[in-house]
């Protein structure tokens, strides 16, 4: 796969090893910031990954111009593989940490389309949980609230 040198790599990442093209990948899409490719393990039929062409662990690392340009080709995929393979849905779907299921420590976005009866990533698999009470619910707005004004003034 031709492919520019990726713009940092950490050793062992096998994200990182497809940017250098020592590991194959089917592509679907490149450019200066981004590629993204047909995952090898195809949890569903046509299940694509956008990875940034900077190495970053997780998405709390991930600076916000290449975050807008991955949602960017993850919606344009979206589109594609609705066009292409005409599913019921699709899930954007995005890990991080092993305790969010993250497999590959390279951010990525998954980009999956649904059948009915596909059986995979239900939402609620026991049904879905009551209404919290807006006391909760304020608490940690206002908790949320305080960490992105830190975050909005962080240099
Ligand atoms: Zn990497």
């Amino acid at each position: 796969m031709p492919s520019p040198p990726a713009e940092s790599t950490a050793d062992g990442c096998a994200f990182c090893a497809i940017l250098a093209g020592t590991l194959p990948a089917s592509l679907v899409h490149e450019d200066d910031q981004v590629i993204a490719f047909m995952d090898l393990r195809q949890a569903v039929p046509g299940h694509v990954l956008v990875v940034p062409r900077r190495h970053v662990d997780t998405l709390f690392d991930l600076d916000e111009d290449t975050a807008a340009h991955l949602m960017r080709i993850a919606v344009r995929i979206a589109r594609a593989a609705d066009a292409a393979f005409a599913p019921d849905g699709l899930n954007l779907w995005q890990s991080n940490r092993a305790a969010g299921g993250q497999e590959v420590p390279h951010v990525h976005l998954h980009v999956q389309p649904r059948m009915s009866g596909d059986g995979m990533l239900r939402i609620y698999p026991e049904g879905a949980p009551a209404p919290t009470p807006f006391v909760t619910l304020d608490r940690m707005a206002s908790e949320l609230r305080i960490a992105l004004a830190r975050d909005q003034t962080r240099p």
